[in-house]
């Protein structure tokens, strides 16, 4: 029985991101991920976040071989242990005192959706108000509470039950760019008669990855925690995907200069793709009873290692630095290619997300199939699938992004322009 048979006929149909890359992996490294007939792909989804550090990194895999080799306990509940001390502590040291920031750690199960429903119950604990406040075109994961913040009608659907205790408002520049928003929320806060009950929280995305790539203004986030702060509304900043240096610093909000009340994180946390979620809960907001919200597997001691040795690329400011440069060098690279080839599209992102939005939403799927067939693995976002979402990993060396980029452009010609391979190489 061939592999592809296998899933086919006993994995169920909920099953994703195969059908869009028909192939069975078997090993990767860096940026690449080759298949189990050899072949290498080029990796611009990275997991969807998961793998901001490329694939096996030495000096991860290292921490870790280490600690499985010496039998370092793998599973303690969340029992104390030597691999979350040393994690706890590092984290502190490295991200937060460095950035004036004090958050105690809670440490849900370990994806992010979890993170995403402890947060959410805590801030209704703590105000004693039911309502959350998510965004248009906001994802935050598939459980019921996190599903009842997210924009997606098909994801909601999946619920099979009426999500409430919540409320959607428009996104930065979801009514056109000159629009804020936000008037529009505030006003409805301020508003008796407005009919929207005193929210616990307001959950944002400083990027909306899943959403289609729309990136909230320095100044909208700035406002946002204003106005949250006005009316004691907590604000929960989902850093689920665009965390751990996806925009150029360690935190998505940090160029905005806002203080969260409450932070997730999953994906890239442990830095190997070992899972592994954390919220950060400013000190005064932590009201949990002892065991109030639990789970199996809350702290993965393999993770926390991993996590641990993967603080070390912040150390210093290179990594950053170089998330920004690389960054500039696709944006520019991605408007370059519009011009050139005079393609309606927009080209939206910060750091290592950048997405591009084509005119016809059909397009950026069969951009991503033809970058497949080239060997590039690249994924699109959207609630149409509209944008193809550029996810590379950060330290991904320069000669690659440009040689996705130069598959990226072949596949957009290939689409829009009908150019062959042949044709291509032919004017080369
Ligand atoms: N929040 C954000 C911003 C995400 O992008 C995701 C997943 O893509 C989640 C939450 C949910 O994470 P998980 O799939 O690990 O539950």
């Amino acid at each position: 029985m061939t592999a592809f048979n296998t899933f086919e006929r006993h994995e169920s149909e909920v099953r994703g991101y195969c059908r869009s890359f028909p192939a069975v992996f078997s090993t990767a490294k860096g940026a690449w991920m080759t298949d189990e007939n050899g072949r290498q792909y080029l990796d611009f989804f990275c997991g969807a976040g998961v793998l901001n550090y490329g694939h096996n990194p030495d000096r991860i895999r290292a921490a870790l071989l280490g600690y499985l080799m010496s039998d370092g306990i793998t599973h303690t509940l969340d029992m104390y242990s030597e691999a979350k001390q040393r994690f706890i502590e590092r984290f502190n040291e490295v991200i937060l005192e460095p950035r004036g920031l004090s958050y105690k750690f809670q440490f849900p199960g370990p994806t992010g959706t979890n993170a995403v429903e402890a947060a959410l119950k805590l801030a209704r604990k703590v105000t004693g108000r039911e309502q959350v406040i998510g965004f248009t075109n906001a994802f935050h994961g598939m459980t019921l509470g996190a599903l009842a913040v997210t924009g997606n009608g098909f994801k909601r659907a999946g619920a099979g039950v009426p999500l409430g205790h919540s409320a959607s408002v428009p996104f930065d520049g979801y009514l056109g760019q000159d629009t804020d928003t936000l008037d529009y929320f505030e006003a409805m806060l301020k508003d008796q008669g407005s009919g929207m009950d005193m929210p616990a929280a307001v959950i944002v995305e400083t990027v909306q990855a899943e959403g289609g790539v729309n990136v909230a203004s320095a100044a909208w986030l700035k406002r946002l925690r204003e106005i949250t702060q006005q009316h004691e509304i907590l604000l929960i900043v989902d850093d689920i995907q665009v965390g751990c240096g996806r925009t150029g610093r360690f935190f998505s909000f940090e160029e905005a200069g806002i203080v969260p009340d409450i932070v997730t994180l999953s994906k890239s946390l442990s830095g190997y793709g070992l899972p592994l979620a954390l919220v950060l809960i400013k000190p005064e907001y932590d009201v949990w009873a002892p065991g109030e919200h639990n789970g199996t597997f809350r702290g993965h001691c393999p993770a926390f290692v991993t996590a641990t040795a993967a603080l070390n690329y912040w150390q210093d400011d290179n990594l950053h630095q170089s998330v920004v440069q690389k960054g500039k060098l696709v944006e520019k690279r991605l408007r370059g290619m519009i011009d050139k080839l005079g393609i309606e599209a927009q080209v939206r992102g910060r750091g290592l997300i950048h997405g591009i939005e084509f005119s016809d939403p059909k397009v950026a799927n069969a951009v991503s199939q033809a970058c497949f067939k080239r060997g590039l693995i690249i994924e699109t976002s959207g609630i149409d699938d509209q944008v193809l979402k550029l996810l590379p990993s950060l330290t991904i060396k320069d000669a690659e992004l440009k040689q996705g980029l130069d598959i990226i452009e072949a596949s957009v010609r290939e689409v829009l322009l009908g150019e062959t391979r042949e044709d291509l190489i032919a004017a080369a």
